[in-house]
């Protein structure tokens, strides 16, 4: 009993704390005639245990310890770009876990990237319109591949805008897949499949949304996205839906040379506009000879 009083006060130094840990596995038998060999049990004994222990300590103190934030936003688009800087402009320690690009759909594939493409098709009409005034326009040609580096580059300026705003506000960015543990912990699974783990006090789920039909490898019928990763514009493009996207996509591939059909189920192409600038949006579409139809689609196979 003796060995494990002495066992116990030497871990309690280490730690600073009593530790009464496998003491009663110490016990002696003092009515032993082998003193010696039961002095030499006790010093391996003691060793190992020892050894253990400094083995367990060391791993403990080269764990990180869990970062811990005030908010931490999964998404880094639209949604998550917005909170982020709203709360670190507030002064609270945020994080932004990202698993793709920074800046999401509307930097990379959606709305900004969409006018960035709409740029290049208004530039390209401008510089035909330029015959009139005397000037030659017979080499031009409109390239998707050529407009797609224009937008990409674009994009790719957005995008170290926002990590500047980022840095300036002091915001952790965590490029990797985020899960939920609990609803205070996060994990960080990062593409090298490397994890880290951070501490939140509140979470802002911001991951977006993804079309509920997948692409296929040949694919005719595709989402926008699928759309803008082809380096070839299509000779036949239908358009379904007649809201602004879909007038912007008409109008970007009939600038590119495809022909192109529009189809909107209501009488008029941005049914939800009002008529004047519906109406004008319609005779621009017309005037490039894109054809637009009223069809409500059943389904599409
Ligand atoms: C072609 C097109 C044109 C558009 N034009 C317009 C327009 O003119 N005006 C307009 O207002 N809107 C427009 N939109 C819609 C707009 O782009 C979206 O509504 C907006 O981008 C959605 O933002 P979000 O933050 O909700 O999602 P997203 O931009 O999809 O961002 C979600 C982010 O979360 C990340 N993520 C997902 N899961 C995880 C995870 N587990 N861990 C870490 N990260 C994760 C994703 O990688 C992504 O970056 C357009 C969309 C498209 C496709």
């Amino acid at each position: 009993m003796r060995a494990g009083t002495i066992l116990g006060r030497a871990v309690a130094r280490g730690r600073g704390q009593p530790v009464g840990l496998q003491a009663e596995g110490v016990l002696v038998d003092r009515t032993s005639q082998a003193r010696g060999y039961e002095s030499q049990c006790l010093v391996s004994f003691l060793t190992g245990l020892l050894g253990e222990f400094l083995r367990k300590e060391s791993k403990l103190s080269s764990r990180p310890v869990m970062k811990r934030y005030q908010l931490v936003v999964i998404g880094s688009g639209s949604a998550g770009r917005e909170a982020t800087l709203l709360a670190a402009g507030k002064g609270l320690r945020t994080a932004l876990i990202e698993k793709d690009r920074i800046g999401g759909v509307a930097f990379h594939s959606g709305c900004y990237a969409v006018s960035g493409l709409l740029g290049c098709a208004r530039q390209f009409r401008d510089t035909l319109k330029g015959e009139r005034f005397g000037n030659e326009a017979d080499l031009l040609r409109a390239t998707l591949q050529k407009w797609r580096i224009a937008q990409s580059n674009a994009s790719m300026r957005l995008a170290q805008e926002f990590e500047a705003e980022l840095k300036q506000l002091n915001v952790d960015v965590y490029l990797g897949h985020a899960e939920l543990v609990t609803d205070q912990i996060v994990q960080i699974v990062r593409a090298s499949g490397s994890r880290i783990a951070i501490r939140a006090d509140n979470i802002i789920v911001a991951t977006g949304s993804r079309p509920d039909f997948s692409d296929g490898p040949d694919p005719r019928l595709v989402s926008s996205d699928a759309l803008l990763r082809m380096t070839m514009p299509p000779r036949h493009l239908a358009v379904i839906g007649g809201g602004h996207i879909g007038c912007e996509f008409a109008s970007i591939y009939r600038t590119l040379g495809s022909e192109v059909t529009l189809f909107e189920r209501e009488s008029r192409v941005l049914s939800g506009w009002e008529t004047e600038a519906a109406e004008r949006v319609t005779e621009t579409l017309q005037t490039h000879s894109v054809v637009l139809r009223s069809v409500k689609f059943r389904s599409i196979e």
